[in-house]
């Protein structure tokens, strides 16, 4: 597993303002939004691309356009929905798959509630959008249910990391075919398994409590 942090300041920026607790739903899901874009750019950055030639009205240039199979983003709900729209503005035609996860706040051990995965993903590259990375235990499923279906190359995108989770990611996929790329890796879980300082519940923040 490959970690990338995109400490880019605009990254940063925009990261405080997502910690900062005064910050409202409305806002807050602005600043996702464009917070996902800046991770999408590095994200993509080794994405498959095949040279092509293309008339302009002077002369031919030579290119690149996305290799077939297109890519597969992958948002796993409920907080994952927040950062979809950021992630498509930059690559508007990939597919789109869905993994329901909820976590038992007493175990913190995440399950699987729905599941809307194409059979086989042979070939694909696959961006998995989770705005936590916390235990590592709803990456670690989601993960391994796309490498089942034969994905080869998958990018998880996290808005913050816990190093405990990194560390949980990095034994469960020691090759180099997974990436995480993130905007911080913060100082640990607390014991309800929330990241520290974090943002608090991501979900929660960008939808309203429910
Ligand atoms: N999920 C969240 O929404 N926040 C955390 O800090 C950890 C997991």
């Amino acid at each position: 597993m490959r970690t990338l942090l995109a400490d880019h300041p605009l990254v940063t920026h925009k990261l405080t303002l997502l910690r900062d607790s005064s910050t409202d739903t409305a806002t807050f899901r602005t600043l996702a939004d464009e917070l996902v874009t800046l991770l999408a750019y590095e994200a993509t950055r080794e994405i498959r691309v095949t040279s092509v030639s293309v008339a302009t009205p002077v002369d031919t240039a030579t290119g690149a356009r996305l290799t077939e199979p297109r890519p597969l983003i992958v948002p796993v709900l409920r907080a994952g929905i927040g950062m979809l729209s950021g992630m498509t503005r930059l690559l508007p035609m990939a597919s789109v798959g869905f993994v329901g996860m909820v976590r038992d706040e007493e175990s913190l051990v995440a399950s699987t509630y729905a599941n809307r995965l194409p059979a086989r993903l042979d070939g694909r590259e696959v961006f998995v959008l989770d705005p936590m990375l916390a235990t590592g235990g709803t990456l670690i499923t989601v993960i391994s249910m796309l490498r089942d279906r034969g994905a080869d190359a998958v990018t998880a995108i996290c808005l913050l990391a816990a190093p405990e989770g990194l560390a949980r990611l990095e034994e469960a996929f020691p090759g180099d075919d997974v990436r995480v790329v993130t905007g911080a890796v913060d100082e640990r879980l607390n014991d309800k398994g929330y990241i520290v300082p974090g943002l608090g519940d991501a979900g929660d923040r960008l939808f309203g409590e429910v």
